[in-house]
C-alpha cells in the first residue's frame, strides 16, 4: 500500500501564497509514489486566508485547521500534529522560503531510516548582510550553549517526522511550545540537510530582532535552568573579588589616608542593582512559565476545520 505524507502549513495573513505553494506542492507529488495531502492551520489570520480555504476545499487533498486566533507558529505546527494521521508528516512555512523541491530528498532518507530530518539555513546566504549573519551566527551559538540542546545554526521549521516522532510530539502537553527544541530533545534517528531559503513570496515577515530575544529566553528557559545557576557563580566570583577590597581599606586606614569614593561606591550600587534585577528577572521567568502550566490552558482553541 502506498505510503501517507501530511504537510502542515501555519498561515497567518499569507493569502497571496496559499495557492501557489499548494500547486508547487501538488507539482511535487506528482513524480512521486505517495499518498498526499496538506494540512493549512489558519493562525488567526485577519486578511482573506480563509477565503482561500474555501477556494480549496473541493479538493481532495487539501485541508485546514482554523484556530481561533493568532496563537503563534509554534503553536500553529502543534495544532497540525496533534489532528495528523499519516506515515510521514512534513512542516514547512507558507512563503515559500522553504522550497518544496527538497520534499524528494527528505522522502529518500526516510525510506533510508532516519525519523527525523531537519533542514537548516546554509551559512553562505548571499540575501543576508554581514551584520545579521553575525547576529545569527551568536545567536544560535547562544541558544545551543544555554539550552543545552545541538541546534544547528538557522535550524528551521521544515522537517520531515515519521508517524512515531510525531506520536510522542503530540504527548508533550506543556506551555510555551518551542518545536526545534524538542523536536531535537526527543530523540529518534535525526540527520540535517542544508538548504538555502528563497525570498519570501508575498508578504513581510512577522518576526523581528525583538521577537527572536524573546524566542531565545524561551528556548533556554523552556530546556534548561542553567540560568538559574548563574546567580550562584556570579556571587561566588563577587564575594571574592570584594574581598580584595579589604586589604586597601585597612593599609589606607592605618596610613590615615582620605578614603575617597564617591563615584565607585555609586558605581557598584548600580552595577549590583543591575544584576540583581537581572537575576530577578531570570527567576521570575521560571515562575512564570510554572503558573501559565499550573492553569493548563490549551496551546490553541480551534474554530473550525474539514477534517
Ligand atoms: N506564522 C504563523 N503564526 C504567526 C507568525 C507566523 O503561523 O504568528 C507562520 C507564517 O504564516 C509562515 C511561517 O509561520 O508560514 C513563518 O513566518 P515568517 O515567514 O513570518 O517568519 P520567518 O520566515 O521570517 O522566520
Ligand atoms: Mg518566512
Amino acid at each position: 500500500m502506498k505510503k501517507k505524507v501530511t504537510i502542515i502549513i501555519p498561515a497567518f495573513n499569507e493569502v497571496e501564497n496559499i495557492i501557489p505553494i499548494f500547486n508547487k506542492i501538488e507539482d511535487v507529488f506528482f513524480t512521486l509514489n505517495y499518498n498526499w495531502d496538506v494540512l493549512f492551520i489558519d493562525d488567526g489570520s485577519s486578511d482573506s486566508t480563509l477565503d482561500v480555504f474555501s477556494k480549496l476545499s473541493d479538493k481532495s487533498n487539501f485541508k485546514f485547521i482554523s484556530l481561533s486566533r493568532n496563537f503563534g507558529k509554534d503553536e500553529a505546527i502543534k495544532a497540525g500534529l496533534d489532528h495528523v494521521d499519516a506515515d510521514i508528516i512534513i512542516t514547512m512555512d507558507a512563503d515559500l522560503q522553504h522550497p518544496p523541491t527538497l520534499i524528494p530528498e527528505m522522502i529518500n532518507k526516510w525510506e533510508e531510516g532516519y525519523q527525523v530530518i531537519y533542514a537548516y539555513r546554509n551559512g553562505n546566504n548571499p540575501h543576508v548582510s554581514y551584520f545579521n549573519k553575525l547576529f545569527s551566527s551568536l545567536f544560535w551559538k547562544l541558544l545551543s550553549k544555554l539550552s543545552g540542546l545541538k541546534l544547528e545554526e538557522g535550524i528551521s521549521d521544515f522537517r520531515l517526522l515519521d508517524k512515531k516522532v510525531v506520536l510522542v510530539l503530540k504527548s508533550l502537553d506543556e506551555y510555551g511550545i518551542f518545536l526545534r527544541g524538542m523536536v531535537k530533545w526527543v530523540g529518534f534517528r535525526q540527520i540535517g540537510i542544508q538548504y538555502v531559503p528563497d525570498e519570501r513570496l508575498f508578504g513581510e515577515t512577522t518576526y523581528s530582532k525583538k521577537a527572536l530575544l524573546k524566542l531565545a529566553i524561551y528556548g533556554i528557559t523552556s530546556f534548561s535552568t542553567k540560568p538559574l545557576y548563574a546567580a550562584i557563580y556570579l556571587g561566588f566570583i563577587f564575594s571574592t573579588l570584594s574581598l580584595l577590597y579589604i586589604p586597601y581599606i585597612i593599609i589606607s586606614m592605618c596610613y590615615n589616608l582620605e578614603v575617597p569614593g564617591w563615584s565607585s561606591t555609586i558605581m557598584t550600587i548600580v552595577f549590583f542593582g543591575g544584576l540583581q534585577l537581572i537575576m530577578l528577572g531570570v527567576i521570575g521567568v521560571y515562575i512564570g512559565k510554572m503558573f501559565m502550566q499550573s492553569k493548563n490552558r490549551p496551546n490553541y482553541i480551534i474554530q473550525s476545520n474539514n477534517l
